[in-house]
């Protein structure tokens, strides 16, 4: 499938340019998804796959879904089942490209006894610690092992020991034998494998001796074929070893290059922190719709398509940086203004009746479907005499510039009638109600004699309303890098970040909204039907409201 929202031409694609120039890789182009199976996906994930699979598209090329799971301890079958699910949610295919790191055990292992065959690669006694403690740092170098130096056929034996299950965990080591003066720390010496003995999700109790990233990532990418291994900054320094270790073994040689990882304002990307606040339930789960987590957007209902178009406008760069909330916030606004269809709901509603139409008068009105796609065409909202407008929309004495309902206005209830404000019901001194008297000429909600009425306000006929709950969404957290602060990063989360309307009115074609569809309540903001709705219970999120209300409340509107 051939997305429409193009990246531009970015450095990575300069690069892809220049191998099929130089016919580096042939023509081929072959990137890859690398997820580790230990947590959700989060927007700053989607950013990589967007990069991946968007450049595979453009080029005709190829992508894979690799699961980076050399780690047994840490990952959960759960989560591979998930990340597929939002990787196909995004609206990209793998095919039958769907790989595991943990396939190429076997092919890892015969490379690592190719290596220490060559002198490459020996079997250290050290703990981790120690070793650790021998690294130097960037201005001393690092000390020689005293096991540097083994002969090729003690280190083929204790490293055929070490698989065989002959150690405890910690007791022996496979490192790389580089260099310990290197300026690149990643080059002293760096540990290719270490013993544990763990059940892993795909191998079981197969293996106990398991790669680090280093030594499954690269080799993994030249197994698979890869022509651009894609990564985030962080890997810049270990690009001499991915280059190193496939150079010794002389096999296919994907070029790694590193990109700038997404960062957004008002929220935390990382799997461990992301993890930390389902643990601490400061949010409902993964998928709390306030996360900024596919599962968590896709639940708030932001279409995959305004995430693509997002991802794809923030470009790719070489140096880190945050991209304002708002920038994501326009994007969404800006697919839903195109693509959602129009609804009526009332979220704190104010009864009105009319006094001057039948009690039991049972009308329909005509509202386009989505004024921005005429081609959408119309749709009948039932109306009556007996209505709900939202509170706000009522003021007993408004002040100046104030152009909604107020006793003795007239206001246009949208696409249904003019009606001037007749008579407030109260309930000592709480307003309970209205009566409004409509122009019987105005029927569609234009005046007969073309007179100006300011206001336009929505409105739902009570007899045909459904019920709803709805959730407001706010930020997630108060301040713009929940990291940077002093205190703990959870103590900032917003706790308005959750407001639950009960008793709102919404009219009835809502129930029919299938999952997955986005829609507006007139005036209101971009909606969805949550999962929690039950056959009595009409659950619904607000996505996000029509403007940038936080760039009202600093002025900048
Ligand atoms: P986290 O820090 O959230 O745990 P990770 O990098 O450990 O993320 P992986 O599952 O290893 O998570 O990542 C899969 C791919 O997604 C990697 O190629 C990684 O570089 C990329 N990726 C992760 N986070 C970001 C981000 N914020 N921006 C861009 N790419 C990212
Ligand atoms: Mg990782």
């Amino acid at each position: 499938m051939a997305h429409d929202e193009r990246m531009t031409k970015d450095f990575v694609r300069d690069i892809v340019d220049a191998h099929l120039a130089s016919g580096r890789f042939g023509q081929r182009v072959h990137t890859r998804f690398p997820p580790e199976p230990n947590g959700y996906l989060h927007i700053g994930h989607a950013k990589s796959i967007v990069l991946n699979f968007g450049i595979a598209e453009e080029y005709g090329g190829k992508c894979n879904v690799r699961f980076d799971d050399t780690n047994p301890v840490r990952e959960e079958e759960e989560f591979v089942d998930s990340i597929l699910e939002d990787v196909r949610w995004l609206g990209y295919d793998w095919e039958d490209r769907l790989f595991y790191a943990s396939d190429y055990f076997d092919q890892l292992y015969e490379w690592a006894v190719d290596l220490i065959r060559k002198g490459w690669a020996y079997v250290d006694d050290q703990t981790v610690d120690e070793i650790r403690a021998q690294r130097g740092d960037l201005t001393t170098p690092g000390t020689l092992s005293p096991f540097r130096d083994r002969s090729v056929d003690e280190n083929l034996d204790l490293f055929a020991r070490m698989r065989a299950g002959e150690f405890a965990e910690g007791e022996r080591v496979l490192r790389a034998k580089v260099d310990m003066s290197h300026p690149n720390m990643n080059m002293r010496d760096p540990i290719m494998y270490r013993v544990l003995h763990a059940t892993h999700h795909n191998t079981g109790d197969r293996w106990c001796i398991y790669p680090s990233y280093d030594w499954a990532h690269g080799q993994s990418d030249s197994i698979e074929g890869i022509t651009q291994s894609i990564c985030t900054l962080e890997f810049e320094n270990h690009r001499p070893l991915y280059d190193w270790l496939l150079d010794r073994l002389g096999v296919h040689h994907p070029q790694q290059i590193e990109f700038a990882r997404l960062n957004i304002s008002y929220t935390v990307l990382s799997k461990r922190r992301l993890r930390q606040m389902v643990e601490d339930g400061l949010v409902s789960g993964w998928d709390d719709p306030r996360m900024p987590t596919l599962r968590g957007m896709r639940r708030r209902g932001y279409p995959p398509a305004a995430l693509r178009d997002f991802l794809s406008r923030i470009g790719v760069a070489k140096v880190n940086s945050t991209i304002a909330f708002e920038t994501l916030e326009h994007s969404i606004r800006d697919h839903l203004n195109r693509t959602a269809r129009r609804f009526m709901g009332v979220l704190d509603p104010l009864p009105v009746t009319i006094e001057n139409l039948p009690a039991d008068l049972d009308d329909t009105m005509d509202f386009a479907v989505n004024p921005e796609d005429p081609g959408a065409g119309t749709r009948a909202i039932p109306f009556s005499a007996d209505l709900v407008i939202e509170r706000d929309d009522f003021m007993e004495d408004p002040p100046k510039g104030f152009h909604r309902l107020a006793p003795g206005r007239e206001v246009r209830l949208r696409n249904a009638y003019l009606a001037t404000c007749t008579e407030v019901v109260r309930d000592g001194s709480e307003v309970t109600g209205l009566v409004c008297r409509v122009d019987p000429g105005s029927r569609g909600g234009n005046a007969p004699d073309g007179r100006r009425v300011k206001g336009t306000i929505h409105w739902v006929s009570v007899p045909h309303a459904v019920e709803a709950e709805v959730r407001l969404f706010d930020r997630l957290f108060t301040v713009e890098d929940p990291m940077a602060g002093d205190g703990d990063f959870m103590s900032y989360i917003n706790p308005d970040s959750l407001v639950v309307r009960k008793g709102c009115k919404v009219e009835p074609a809502v129930t029919g909204i299938g999952p997955g569809e986005t829609f507006q309540f007139e005036r209101l903001g971009y909606f969805c039907v949550d999962p929690d709705t039950t056959d009595g219970h009409l659950v619904i999120n607000r996505t996000i409201t029509l403007r940038d209300t936080w760039a009202r409340i600093r002025g900048e509107r």
